[in-house]
């Protein structure tokens, strides 16, 4: 082991965090479990900037609603990676319309993002000394894109620690989880308080529609990820009774 790998015994968490609803659940999820967690966020010319900006209230209002939690926030990274949108052309880096492609993947799909991201996040944590990154990919119910699957996580987490010579542990808890227990999870993690939190800071929509409030939130109501978003919320609703 390297001068810089880290005793196993600390858990210190980075957690890919975008602004979404996921990425947030997976915030309040990791300081629920670990001693120290910190944050980062990518920019790659997203389509639209809603969430990035909503992160720094995200992370201000979660320091109000738990002073443990206020007490384990430590650092929050933003890193360019404006690289991605030069290497792929996609509805999500470039301004064209959303759609289904051939391959049955969303023409929002980066491919190899995700890869991307863990492994920057992987660089962070090294330097930073954290062992664990916490990424809100999920199996369950999304779009299709293959980097979120289980396995591509748990090989990457192989060849990170090979390649790097580090113990990371790469943590998912959202994977096999939908929409719905997302929801109930955050319910869990954070009472009301996390859920209308969610509600009111986080933003999914995929056409960046930050002007229309519904029971679930910010978003047009129409594309897919504010689909998935509002039928999860909807069918949450009914299991509280
Ligand atoms: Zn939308």
């Amino acid at each position: 082991m390297t001068e810089s790998a880290i005793p196993t015994s600390q858990k210190k968490a980075l957690v890919l965090f975008s602004g979404g609803q996921d990425s947030t659940t997976c915030l309040a999820w990791a300081l629920t479990h670990y001693e120290l967690v910190e944050t980062i966020g990518f920019t790659y010319g997203q389509r639209h900037s809603v969430e990035l900006k909503a992160r720094p209230a995200i992370i201000q209002e979660l320091r109000k609603m738990n002073i443990e939690w206020s007490r384990k926030l430590g650092e929050d990274h933003l890193i360019d990676l404006s690289l991605l949108s030069s290497l792929s052309e996609t509805a999500m880096t470039q301004d064209i319309a959303i759609q289904m492609m051939e391959n049955g993947l969303p023409n929002t799909f980066v491919p190899g993002r995700n890869l991307m991201f863990f492994t920057t996040a992987a660089i962070v944590a090294y330097r930073r000394g954290l062992n664990i990154l916490v990424g809100g990919m999920c199996e369950t119910d999304f779009s299709g894109y293959p980097d979120c699957r289980d396995d591509a996580i748990k090989a990457l987490q192989v060849a990170l620690n090979i390649g790097m010579d580090t113990r990371l542990n790469l943590v998912t808890p959202l994977m096999w989880k939908n929409k719905t227990q997302t929801w109930a999870l955050a319910k869990k993690l954070g009472g009301e308080a996390l859920v209308n939190l969610i509600v009111s800071h986080t933003h999914t929509c995929y056409t960046g529609d930050h002007t229309h409030i519904h029971d679930w939130g910010y978003g047009c109501g129409e594309c897919p990820a504010c689909l998935l978003r509002k039928r999860g919320f909807e069918a949450f609703q009914k299991t509280k009774g």
